[in-house]
């Protein structure tokens, strides 16, 4: 890891306890140190190992892997415990990866493979709702309350936090892509009309598609096909905005959301998704607080921070 270790700027995560982080995603798996002032240093992404066989097994494997290699590299860090996040559905309290489609797992018992491979305490959680909650703490939620923290990409998951808690429902909570909506197709769950098969940038790609024949490579070619004022991608662009406001206003609705913090790629497209999305959030609600929409300020690396700080709350409980 010798061509990234100079530190980023100061101090996404603030100060604390040195720790290790890793945020595992579906291709890449990215690490760094968080030390006490809370810069990250050597930050690495590594393709997310896969295994048929043992696909928990291979994870714990590199974390170790990295571990060893950061406690050589950083000495002077000392490091206190290690966040570990994944996605899929996660028993945080229990330690547990339930599920995850991508990866295989079931019921594996990730908190307690990994702190016997690495020797350090371990905090382990939920991709998204790390994100989410790391959003809430040190970026484009703070001062918020009520919130809802929607990353949305290939799908939409989503972290919800009520009167400033986060809710996890046993790991059940914030699903929101797997809601249905006016007008959704049927989505690779099982079900029929979620919400990610029409709001996801995912979806806005995939069916531009097979709408006109022609392939583009993401939901960025839709967006500039439709500000050259292709009807397809017009049409589709607004199909995803009006599913988006929908679950939005049915959130707002049931639990008073106030702010709502969009990440993930289509959160790029900036004012292009934002302000219809805002003109359609307050045409639908009449006496119920129209939300604030925001783009995450922590972005990609939301999920590790978030994972820091994870590690850093087990620490600080433990003092
Ligand atoms: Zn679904």
């Amino acid at each position: 890891m010798s061509s990234l270790e100079s530190p980023t700027p100061p101090g996404p995560a603030g100060p604390g306890p040195g720790v290790l982080a890793v945020d595992v995603g579906g291709t890449d798996m990215k690490a760094a140190v968080i030390d006490q002032g809370g810069n990250l240093h050597g930050l690495v992404r590594v393709p997310s190992p896969h295994d048929d066989e043992r696909p928990g097994d291979v994870v714990v494997d590199q974390v170790a892997v990295l571990a060893r290699e950061y406690a050589t590299s950083y000495p002077h860090v000392e490091l206190r415990a290690l966040g570990l996040v994944v996605p899929g559905l996660v028993d945080d309290a229990a330690g547990v990866g339930l599920f995850a489609s991508n990866f295989g797992w079931h019921d594996y018992p990730f908190g307690e493979r990994v702190r016997e491979a690495t020797g350090l305490p371990v905090a382990f959680g939920h991709d998204v709702s790390a994100a989410g909650v790391a959003e809430m703490r040190a970026g484009a939620g703070l001062g918020a309350n009520d919130a809802v923290v929607l990353i949305i990409g290939t799908g939409i998951a989503g972290a919800v936090f009520c009167e400033g808690r986060p809710v996890r429902a046993g790991g059940y909570a914030g699903e929101l892509g797997h809601a249905q909506v006016p007008g959704g197709f049927p989505c690779a769950c099982g079900a029929l009309g979620c919400l990610e098969t029409v709001g996801s940038a995912g979806a806005i790609a995939r069916r531009y598609n097979l709408r006109t024949g022609r392939t583009v490579s993401g939901a960025k070619a839709v967006l500039a096909a439709s500000q050259a004022g292709d009807a397809d991608a017009c049409e589709i662009w607004s199909d995803a905005v009006s599913a988006l406001a929908f679950s939005i206003c049915q959130l707002v609705a049931m639990i008073g959301t106030e702010t709502v913090i969009l990440g993930g790629g289509l959160a790029q497209a900036g004012s292009a998704l934002l302000d219809p999305l805002g003109k359609e959030i307050e045409e639908r609600l009449s006496f119920l607080r129209v939300p604030r929409l925001k783009t995450s300020v922590l972005g990609q690396d939301a999920g590790l921070i978030g994972a820091a700080l994870r590690a850093r709350d087990l620490v600080e409980k433990r003092r």
